[in-house]
């Protein structure tokens, strides 16, 4: 496929000249940039200046100035030469970006049908797409650097006594690396700064301060934040004590010296001990095989973690990457492996971040400088010339695919660039993905399950059922409140032993709808097939769509009657109501309204961690990972919606959702009071219940995986979309329907495809759009993407003014 093209040429501007014109170069190259324009190709310019594929580039496009990837180099252009325009300036500042990131992102670009430089540019931090940051980010003040003098390595080395570990080890970084700066030799040895002074007198090492931009040129792994990185290593310390609630310092002392005092558990071990052997045959041809840590909450997966990275970073140089699925995880991972890796360079990767220190971080990875980076699913793109190792934890979770833009599956890539570089992938969850498990079953991905808990006086709760019809019947429901007379129960005996109760509804606001009792009126959004939160505190009606915000109507303004009554329960209502069953009780709740606020939502749960709180209100926000040690009672007040969405993976998400909830309970329990979980339901004998009372993962994937089969639905075959968007619907559908007669009647006929026909999406309107969609299937991934290239190509040529886009693998149809 040619992915050139001549770009868009404004003839009244005059090419500008280059900064570094070489007069003694006098020959013209061309040079194939990635720029992020939606347009699928590449951009041809010329220079007479050295350019490496994979540096960065500002260009003239149109009548501005663009930074661009060089990505491949060429002999000639389409473009004629008079109209082929110069390269401004080349960013020798920065390493070039290496063949293996250019790979992935092309992979990816070809995978979900997006441009590469559309793809390329979004995966780098927004600071470095903006030249005017390029100064502030590259020419920092000057460091102090030592140098190996020539031919002095081996004097040096026989020089240095081995009892002397700290400076033995300066010494032979020293001669590997050639040079060090003063921070990293800092690190190496706390009195390298007095040592180095000996070594000049010996005639061994030389000092030099070198400016930034020459330190670059001659060696390009050199750190160029040094300040910076000090403060944030002192912030980050300072997140570390966030945790040190009684239970958690005792981990973290443990932790804290390089030598593992925990007793790996059997099942532990067996893990490690699997992936060590990966990690030790990775140079002999050994097939890619990525592995599933299949361990119940609990279990002690990060111990499994720990362990390999710590193999993993023997290696000089080696880099390891940790995937988490939400920003508020970060905290706690990040404070655990500092602990174990006080000395390692470990950075963040995620959306929150000062733009700042996100370039910063990026960069530091880009170095190889950083050896950990621990981030969320934007981090599986970033730039690692050393990654040795991938973590995907908690791999089934659906926020590793990007809903917007490129709508990438970040464990899918994770997977790809474990494969291409043959290092091991390790996919954690207690409740791994029908998609994993069923590559499990198969045998190509090695699963090592941990079904019990990781620390000997914890055991896994008790799962048990509130059937809310008996309850109803018996009057022991207050049906407003939704909350049941034996939670309630439950929660006051936790309040008398001084233990936490944490009690789920995924459902924010105070009530999802405001209804009339005369005349049937209810709040809709003029804007979304929704209908409008009621959001008591906040005192207005809220769209969660659209984010539109009205007043709450004191008569209905159909019928003018005066009682409006809101129906149903968000998290708000549960807490008022709960404030009145315990008026002692400190409550605290966590959900997207409670934590708008930048950094509130680390505030609520160090005061949970703190033992701070009673009880603990919240949506899935708190399901996730997190170490509650003092929770002893989960209550799930209704879940019920799930069990009969039209989304097949619902009840996938549900059964995961309930886990994860539930592993919130009794994590530092003592044998004698095991953790407790209650459910409220009132299809007390649906099997997911029953799976889950028993925790039984297995046979509940091995059910849903028969029914998928039987149905022929993922991960049995392969799916992509084409979603039209318009102000009418009609128009979106008429797109789609001319979408699909642009296939080829053979495309149509052929048994490995099927295009189904174009339907409104269940929610129709979204802030005053319309959308439809239409479904692409295939059993083979081949054929749907061989479809889809050649598809989208016409599709392009249509030039519809109706919004689409193509979506490989959508979690949600
Ligand atoms: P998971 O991520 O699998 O849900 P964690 O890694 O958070 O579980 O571990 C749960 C708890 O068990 C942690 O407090 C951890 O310190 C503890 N733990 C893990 N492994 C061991 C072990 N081998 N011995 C004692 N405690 C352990
Ligand atoms: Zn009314
Ligand atoms: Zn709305």
């Amino acid at each position: 496929m040619d992915r050139t093209a001549s770009h868009n040429l404004d003839t009244t501007l005059t090419s500008q000249s280059t900064n570094h014109l070489s007069p003694v170069l006098g020959r013209v190259r061309i040079v194939r940039v990635a720029l992020d324009t939606p347009l699928p190709t590449l951009f041809d310019y010329r220079t007479e200046q050295s350019v490496t594929p994979g540096q960065l580039v500002q260009v003239p496009f149109r009548r501005r100035q663009i930074v661009g990837i060089a990505w491949e180099l060429a002999q000639k252009s389409k473009v004629k030469p008079d109209r082929l325009r110069a390269i401004s300036t080349v960013l020798v500042e920065m390493p070039a970006l290496s063949e293996e990131w250019r790979n992935l992102i092309a992979f990816a670009a070809n995978y979900y049908h997006r441009g590469i430089g559309e793809v390329a540019l979004q995966a780098l931090p927004g600071h470095l797409r903006t030249p005017t940051r390029w100064a502030r980010l590259f020419s920092l003040s000057s460091i102090q650097c030592y140098r190996l003098v020539e031919g002095a390595a081996v004097s040096l080395r026989d020089n240095v006594p081995i009892r002397l570990r700290a400076q033995r080890r300066l010494a032979m970084e020293l001669i590997e690396s050639g040079v060090l700066d003063a921070q990293k030799a800092r690190t190496l040895c706390s009195k390298a700064s007095e040592v180095i002074k000996q070594w000049v007198a010996g005639g061994w090492v030389t000092i030099e301060t070198v400016t930034l931009n020459s330190a670059e040129s001659t060696f390009n792994v050199l750190n160029s934040s040094t300040n910076n990185d000090y403060a944030k290593h002192i912030a980050q310390i300072k997140v570390a004590n966030i945790y040190k609630d009684a239970s958690l310092t005792a981990d973290v002392k443990s932790t804290s010296s390089s030598s593992d005092e925990k007793t790996l558990t059997v099942c532990q071990a067996h893990a490690v001990s699997t992936i060590a052997k990966a990690i030790d045959t990775r140079l002999e041809n050994s097939p890619f095989t990525p592995f599933i840590l299949h361990g119940v909450t609990g279990s002690g997966k990060t111990e499994v973690y720990l362990r390999t990275v710590a193999k993993v970073l023997q290696e000089h140089k080696a880099q390891v990457l940790i995937l988490v699925p939400e920003i508020n995880l970060t905290p706690q991972l990040e404070c655990v492996f500092r602990a174990r890796f006080p000395r390692e360079v470990l950075v963040i990767l995620h959306s929150a971040l000062a733009e700042g220190d996100r370039a910063q971080n990026w960069l530091s990875a880009h170095r190889g400088k950083a050896r950990i980076v621990l981030g969320t699913r934007l981090s599986v793109l970033a730039s690692m010339p050393y990654l040795r190792l991938i973590i995907v934890d908690e791999e089934h979770d659906p926020s590793y695919k990007q809903q917007e833009g490129l709508r990438y599956s970040a464990r899918d890539l994770a997977i790809w660039r474990g494969s291409h570089l043959k290092v091991p992938v390790i996919l954690g969850s207690a409740t791994p993905s029908l998609d994993s498990w069923k590559h499990a079953k198969k045998g190509r991905y090695i699963c090592m399950t941990m079904p019990e808990r990781g620390s000997p006086d914890a055991v896994l709760p008790t799962v048990s059922l509130i059937d809310l019809e008996i309850e109803k019947k018996r009057q022991r429901i207050v049906v407003q409140e939704g909350l049941s007379q034996q939670l309630l129960d439950a929660v006051r005996d936790r309040l008398k032993c001084g233990e936490q109760s944490l009690l789920y509804l995924n459902r924010r606001g105070y009530a999802p709808v405001l209804a009339c009792d005369a005349c049937g009126w209810v709040n809709d959004c003029s804007r979304c097939s929704a209908h409008l939160v009621l959001h008591k505190l906040e005192r207005c009606l809220r769209c969660h769509h659209c984010g539109i915000e009205s007043r709450i109507p004191n008569t209905c303004p159909n019928c003018g009657n005066l009682d409006l009554a809101p129906l149903g329960r968000g998290t708000q209502r549960i807490e008022e109501a709960l404030s009145k069953h315990f008026p002692n009780a400190r409550l605290a709740r966590i959900d997207a309204d409670s934590t708008r606020r930048k950094g509130s939502a680390q505030g609520l749960f160090e005061k949970v961690h703190a033992g701070h709180v009673d009880i603990l209100i919240g949506t899935q926000m708190i399901t996730k990972g997190h170490d509650f040690r003092n929770v002893t009672l989960v209550g799930v007040l209704n879940a019920d919606a799930a069990l009969f969405s039209h989304d097949f993976r619902a009840a996938e998400r549900l059964f995961a959702q309930l886990m994860q909830v539930a592993g919130r309970a009794g994590r530092a329990a003592r044998a004698d009071s095991p953790g407790d979980v209650l459910i409220q339901t009132r299809y007390a004998d649906h099997p997911l219940f029953n799976a889950l009372i028993r925790h039984d993962y297995e046979g509940f994937a091995n059910q849903q995986l028969e029914e998928r089969r039987q149905a022929s639905l993922p991960p049995y075959t392969h799916q992509a979309l084409l979603r039209a968007e318009s102000k009418k619907l009609a128009q979106a559908m008429d797109f789609l329907k001319i979408a699909r007669t642009m296939a080829k009647i053979s495309e149509l006929a052929d048994p490995l495809l099927s295009l189904w026909d174009p339907v409104p999406m269940s929610m129709v309107r979204i802030s005053g759009i319309e959308r439809a969609q239409l479904v692409i299937e295939s059993p083979s991934r081949t054929a749907l993407q061989s479809f889809l290239s050649v598809w989208i190509v016409k599709l392009r040529s249509l030039r519809s003014p109706v919004r689409w886009h193509i979506e490989v693998d959508p979690l949600e149809i």
